[in-house]
């Protein structure tokens, strides 16, 4: 730890010098304390305040600083400025997290990884807010608080519930492409470093013509691929709780910068319209073999937070924040997180949360009308004019920034995804065409030992939903639980409503 003040001397918060900091003020040798002592009572009164909400999902996590860099032109597809040139360098901070777990959670815990990047343009922030899976468990907002509550504590023990988890999402079959990801042995990352960063999302790029590409991010490490198994992970979670938080430090202490290769899928509308199944469904993947991925920019990240709390912990990241060029697309959980994000922060941090230098929007002007609030802690517009619009040289908005335009048509209603049956398909491709046989070995038996700890109708449910993925997947699974193969078999070619059905209490 580094002194950084220029005066030696310890002061209050507000500047006074202090003359003792080992001995409360007493009333006599012995006597009690007496109120007149500020300096205790202030530094009383912060202590209790230290702690701000941590975030109801992703609150254990690790970030760092450093940059970006375009590597190939990409000005045909989008007007981002960060994106113009090869070459060009653009300040990042990145934090990763786990999902489900408390701030003093284990970091090898079996989750999702949050891989969020916030780039400083000089159009503003743009935060990449993704995930170290390619999908999502579900695809639509409703379900999000329902889904987080099953990952977090049985509301009547407060201990994690392998009947919650696994009753929600035997309940919904759309999960299980995720759900192969998440309990192969990437559902415990060796470290931060040595996992992938995935938009999940669609994502719109155009460019200065009026022409628009649907896109999805790949930030593939640089570091190689590297997992825990499931012995090694327990293991870690025990032994070591904040290893990948310590491991991100230490190799950017060291002079080992982690990178990734940003690399896209870019998709023209004409070939969405026509594609086999919708593109702004979370759950899918794109084949590569239908839109192989182009090699754009580097991601490296060179620089250690100072202070955990000021940059990492009051790090806040939204889908929302985006940039001329970038835009979201109609994927329903994306159009939710845009919400979301910025409500929770508000909520975390105040509404004035954009002032804090982490999220300081530190190479544009910003020029709002936004005025006021707690923890205003700039000039709050100074005596400019605080209303739009005005006849006072105020800012004033730029039809340039204009999103392109779109056309929305139908009704009203609570639509589902319409594309039958394929939510088996690409979870049937993953297990039998990527992964090895190992990787297969590994999955069976990292699901068997958390289903295991459900009840047998639940875990009969779930594994007919593996064997709708592969008959071999279910076979293996019904296997390591000592199910009945035949009833999985008869469950899974049920409808999803009769199988709910056949399997209530
Ligand atoms: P490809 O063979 O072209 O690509 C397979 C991808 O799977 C590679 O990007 C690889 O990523 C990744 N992968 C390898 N092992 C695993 C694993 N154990 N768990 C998760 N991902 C893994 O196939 P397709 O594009 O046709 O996709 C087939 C399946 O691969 C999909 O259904 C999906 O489950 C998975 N996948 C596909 C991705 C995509 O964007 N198309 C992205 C990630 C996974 P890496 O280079 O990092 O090793």
């Amino acid at each position: 730890m580094n002194k950084k003040n220029e005066s030696n001397t310890l002061t209050t918060a507000f500047g006074k010098a202090v003359d003792d900091d080992q001995n409360s003020l007493t009333a006599g040798e012995r006597g009690p304390v007496i109120m007149q002592d500020v300096h205790l009572l202030e530094k009383l009164a912060h202590f209790e305040r230290e702690r701000v909400p941590e975030r109801v999902v992703h609150a254990k996590g690790a970030g760092a600083g450093g940059y970006f860099e375009v590597t190939a032109d990409v000005t045909k597809y989008t007007k981002a400025k960060f994106l113009s040139e090869v070459g060009k360098r653009t300040e990042v901070f990145a934090r990763f997290s786990t999902v489900g777990g408390e701030r003093g959670s284990a970091d090898a815990a079996r989750d999702p990884r949050g891989f969020a990047i916030k780039f400083y343009t000089e159009d503003g922030n743009y935060d990449m807010t993704g995930n170290n899976t390619p999908v999502f468990f579900i695809r639509d907002p409703l379900k999000f608080p329902d889904f987080i509550h099953t990952q977090k504590r049985n509301p009547a023990t407060n201990c994690k519930d392998a009947n919650m988890f696994w009753d929600f999402l035997s309940l919904t079959p759309e999960s299980i492409h995720q759900v192969t990801i998440l309990f192969s042995d990437r559902g415990t990352p060796a470290t931060y470093r040595n996992m992938n960063g995935y938009s999940s999302h669609t994502y719109k790029w155009y460019n200065g013509n009026g022409d628009y590409y649907w896109v999805k991010y790949h930030f593939k490490t640089d570091q190689g691929i590297e997992n825990l198994d499931r012995h090694q992970a327990e293991k870690m979670s025990g032994s070591d709780p904040d290893h990948a938080t310590r491991d991100l430090y230490e190799a950017i202490e060291n002079g080992h910068y982690p990178s990734w290769t940003l690399q896209m899928q870019i998709m023209t509308p004409e070939q969405a319209e026509n594609y086999n199944f919708d593109i702004f469904d979370v759950t899918k993947v794109w084949p590569h073999e239908d839109c192989p991925p182009i090699e754009i920019g580097k991601l490296v990240l060179n620089r250690n937070p100072e202070n955990y709390f000021a940059e990492v912990e009051q790090a806040a990241f939204s889908p929302g924040n985006l940039v001329p060029g970038i835009t979201i697309s109609q994927d329903k959980m994306l159009q939710a997180r845009v919400f979301s994000y910025h409500d929770a922060h508000i909520h975390r941090l105040g509404t004035n949360y954009h002032l804090i230098p982490v999220n300081r929007a530190k190479n544009a002007p910003e020029n709002s009308y936004q005025r006021d609030g707690f923890m205003r802690v700039d000039g709050n517009g100074g005596s400019g004019p605080n209303y739009w619009p005005n006849s006072f040289n105020g800012p004033e908005p730029d039809i340039n920034a204009a999103d392109p335009l779109y056309k929305v048509s139908g009704y009203a209603a609570r639509t589902p995804y319409n594309h039958p049956n394929d939510d088996f398909v690409q979870a049937g491709n993953l297990y039998r065409n990527v992964m090895t046989e190992q990787d297969r070995e590994h999955l069976v038996d990292n699901i068997v030992s958390h289903l295991s700890n459900a009840l047998q109708r639940i875990q009969l449910r779930q594994t007919a939903i593996f064997y709708k993925a592969d008959p071999d997947y279910g076979k293996r699974v019904a296997k390591g639980l000592g199910l009945d193969e035949d009833e999985v078999k008869k469950l899974a070619e049920m409808t999803a409503k009769e199988r709910e059905n056949a399997t209530q209490q």
